[in-house]
């Protein structure tokens, strides 16, 4: 069922693999291939966290499922951060494309760095997409120092499921308009460039940021123990460590992580940097959101780090 998938290569998106096996594929059309090959998703989108297809595909691969997922999909944003059962839960539950939570992830289009579309098609014969460039808090290509190519400037294309354009653009020119589909160029903040690094790192799974230790960096930030989070006697320590995120990171560098960020007149409204798992050992609530993390480790690095 499926003979027509081909071999991963080096840093290959797995949904980029589906979106190259069918160019190079008989099926006629996308979906007949997703048909045949039983795959779940209609849409497959980049930086996916969860999905029932990442098992089918490996499964058919025949590989290391740790291995894949690590340097192939973004599962591991995801596994670095909640516990072993709560991920069990979400990956049975879960037919959803993206991992939704409060204040979630503002949704990237397929993303490709020009240089490595040159240096695959040189090397391979064909350009594909790079897991490294769908992560979400990633904007750029690290070896090649530029940002992503993201959109047409002129009028806005993107693409956004595999089946528009199941392989980067080789000519970089706008299949809408015929303008230039250019380079994202902007400048990254150091923060925005260690924010980046974190990601990259939760998903090779390099980086673990399980519940207990984010909550417990917390704390100490705000030099409260759990006992005192459970008596309810800390809210205003609490307030003030949203506070002094967002006023860290402040509004225009967040709205490149989350879609809902607003400004209110207490200062700004970033609903994916709440949650009480953050701070409390014993929450239960919705697993935060991995970029959400990786801005929080960040902060608590700089913060901590200048109290020694
Ligand atoms: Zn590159
Ligand atoms: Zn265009």
């Amino acid at each position: 069922m499926m003979e027509q998938l081909q071999k991963l290569l080096p840093g290959e998106d797995l949904f980029g693999l589906i979106g190259r096996s069918f160019v190079m594929s008989t099926f006629r059309n996308f979906n007949s291939m997703r048909k045949t090959m039983q795959l779940t998703h209609f849409r497959h989108l980049p930086g996916t966290l969860i999905s029932q297809d990442f098992k089918k595909i490996i499964a058919a691969l025949n590989m290391n499922s740790n291995q894949t997922h690590s340097e192939h999909t973004c599962f591991n944003m995801l596994k670095s951060s909640i516990s072993p059962q709560k991920l069990e839960e979400h990956v049975s539950l879960s037919k959803n494309i993206t991992f939704n939570c409060r204040g979630s992830v503002v949704s990237t289009p397929w993303r490709w760095c020009s240089d490595c579309v040159k240096e695959d098609t040189k090397n391979y014969g064909i350009p594909y997409y790079h897991r490294d460039h769908q992560i979400p808090g990633v904007f750029r290509c690290l070896k090649h120092q530029c940002t992503l190519v993201t959109q047409c400037y002129n009028c806005q294309y993107k693409v956004t499921s595999i089946e528009q354009k199941p392989l980067p653009l080789v000519d970089e020119v706008c299949p809408d308009c015929g303008s230039i589909f250019d380079r994202n160029y902007f400048l990254l903040s150091p923060k925005m460039i260690a924010v980046e690094n974190i990601c990259l790192e939760m998903a090779y799974g390099r980086l673990q940021i399980p519940q207990q230790k984010l909550a417990q960096r917390v704390q100490n930030y705000m030099g409260v123990c759990q006992h005192e989070i459970e008596m309810v006697g800390v809210k205003i320590a609490i307030r003030n460590f949203y506070l002094n995120i967002v006023d860290f990171y402040g509004i225009d560098e967040l709205k490149k992580y989350f879609s809902t960020v607003t400004k209110i007149s207490r200062g700004i409204h970033c609903p994916a940097l709440k949650g009480s798992n953050m701070y409390d050992f014993r929450s239960i609530g919705k697993p935060n959101n991995p970029v959400a993390i990786a801005l929080i480790w960040h902060f608590l690095d700089e913060m901590l780090d200048n109290q020694k």
